[in-house]
């Protein structure tokens, strides 16, 4: 991948323009959950509503397919899985083109899991922001939706085993906040429960009263570093699940 990137860069600096390498695709500003650290929190924020049909997204993915891009990163403008998202999605697998999903994890179905392993789809990413209910419910302002992610980790795993295969390869991500930095080994404890890889953490964005609150301190910031960090390798290590802490 990144001989790829870099061979595309050479050829740039030789005067031979190629295409992107990578599309993200923000298939929608909409979302069914309400994070007080979301980007859309910002008071100046204007959601626009609404998504484009579905063979207008195909499209675009041929167009870029044309453009020899290689790479589509279905993203989180807002949760992307409308209704129509898994003929976007199988399009994309369809094209050969290697694919990545971030989710909030709430809306997937026996069905969609059942495609996105059949079709070879690469990596699933869902949002997580803490080891219980309780934690993540609160964060994201949406009741049941620590279950319904725990759920979808758990079919995933279930469908991946029944079809012998390894993919999609799965990620919680965890945003960072006053109400949960203590509690990133547990998250890790729960993704080896649920046949989850990796954990990854990610800054949040600070642009609203709210998410400043949830902003940890520079005291936190290194208790986390120094106290936190170092249980999260450890616990990685014996679980198997992956992290970026210490980088
Ligand atoms: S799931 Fe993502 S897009 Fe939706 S409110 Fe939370 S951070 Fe924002």
């Amino acid at each position: 991948m990144h001989d790829e990137r870099l061979a595309r860069l050479a050829e740039w600096a030789a005067g031979r323009p190629r295409g992107p390498h990578t599309l993200e695709l923000g298939l929608t500003m909409a979302c069914n959950a309400d994070c007080a650290f979301c980007w859309r929190q910002h008071p100046d924020t204007k959601l626009v509503g609404g998504t484009l049909t579905a063979a207008r997204w195909r499209g675009i993915l041929d167009e870029a397919r044309e453009m020899d891009v290689r790479y589509v990163r279905v993203i989180g403008e807002g949760e992307p899985l409308l209704p129509d998202a898994p003929e976007v999605l199988r399009h994309v697998k369809r094209l050969g083109l290697r694919a990545f999903l971030c989710s909030n994890g709430t809306l997937f179905t026996r069905e969609l899991v059942q495609d996105l392993v059949g079709f070879g789809w690469d990596w699933v990413s869902l949002s997580v922001e803490g080891p219980d209910a309780a934690t993540h419910d609160a964060l994201v302002r949406k009741s049941g939706a620590f279950e319904r992610i725990v759920w979808a980790a758990k079919r995933f795993a279930h469908v991946k085993r029944a079809l012998g295969s390894d993919r999609p390869g799965l990620n919680f991500g965890m945003a960072l906040t006053t109400r949960n930095w203590r509690r990133v080994p547990e998250v890790l404890t729960l993704a080896a429960e649920t046949g989850v890889h990796a954990v990854n953490l990610e800054p949040i964005t600070v642009n609203s009263p709210e998410s400043t609150s949830l902003k940890l301190s520079a005291e936190q910031a290194r208790i986390f570093v120094e106290e936190v960090v170092p249980r999260v390798l450890e616990e990685g290590r014996r679980l198997g699940v992956r992290s970026n802490a210490g980088s």
